[in-house]
């Protein structure tokens, strides 16, 4: 789960069976068909399998979990954004992550809940929910998949994918989770968040504190695994300033 190193292994993960059980299923899987004809719908479809692998490989938090009640309450009012729905889980891991994928799904680590205030929960989730309504999750699955040969089992016109085998979806959750964004993406992802948080009255500089609060747990460049919405290129406390300067020009304080 952690690995980030973990690559896919293209080829080497796709059995050859998964065409023959695609088409006994009645679906059309063509060989190298173009990145450009898979639909969002298709790549969300996709993205919901890998999470699904996700959900079943790390201990999510239950109903009456502490931590599921918690991220229930902050989240309660924002079950769908832009129109699509959004599903929300805990892992309760140490991890100090969050991330969300192309198909509407939020996962975050119980290591983040735990450092985090309420009102910078939601300020990272809004900053997670921003890579999904900008695109940037479905762009990332597409980058997965030019890097290995699952385009073999896409098929084509729109239709319904084959089922990807347990392997095949790991391996894509994988390569998702380990996705890093550009730093034009995440300013915009910031954003996004900015909009979200003040559009419903949230507290915008939680979003600046919460940079602060992982760039001070990270050390700087040398610490260990980068969490999403850190995510490398931007300077966290610059990333930070940012927010705090369009606060005080939006006269929030
Ligand atoms: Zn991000």
């Amino acid at each position: 789960m952690k690995t980030k190193a973990y690559i896919l292994a293209g080829g080497l993960l796709l059995a050859a069976p998964a065409t023959s059980q695609a088409q006994s299923v009645g679906q059309a899987v063509m060989d190298g068909i173009a990145l450009a004809t898979l639909s969002d719908a298709q790549i969300a479809q996709l993205s919901q399998q890998a999470v699904a692998q996700m959900d079943a490989q790390n201990p999510v938090a239950g109903p009456g979990d502490p931590y599921a009640t918690r991220l229930n309450r902050i989240v309660g009012r924002h079950r769908s954004m832009n129109g699509m729905p959004i599903n929300y889980k805990v892992y309760k891991v140490k991890d100090v992550n969050a991330f969300a994928t192309a198909d509407g799904s939020v996962r975050v680590f119980q290591g983040l809940m735990d450092i985090m205030t309420d009102a910078e929960l939601i300020a990272v989730i809004g900053h997670e929910i921003g890579h999904v309504v900008n695109k940037d999750t479905r762009d990332a699955m597409k980058s997965a998949l030019k890097r290995s040969a699952f385009l073999n089992l896409v098929g084509s016109g729109g239709g319904t994918l084959a089922a990807l085998t347990r392997s095949q979806a790991a391996a894509l959750g994988n390569a998702l989770y380990g996705a890093n964004f550009s730093r034009k993406q995440e300013t915009e992802a910031d954003d996004y968040s900015y909009g979200f948080l003040k559009r419903n009255r949230y507290s915008v500089l939680a979003l600046a504190s919460s940079f602060e609060k992982l760039a001070s747990l990270s050390g700087g460049s040398g610490g260990g695994r980068v969490t999403e919405v850190l995510s490398s290129h931007p300077d966290s406390q610059r990333r930070a300033q940012r927010i705090r300067d369009r606060a005080k020009r939006d006269r929030i304080r």
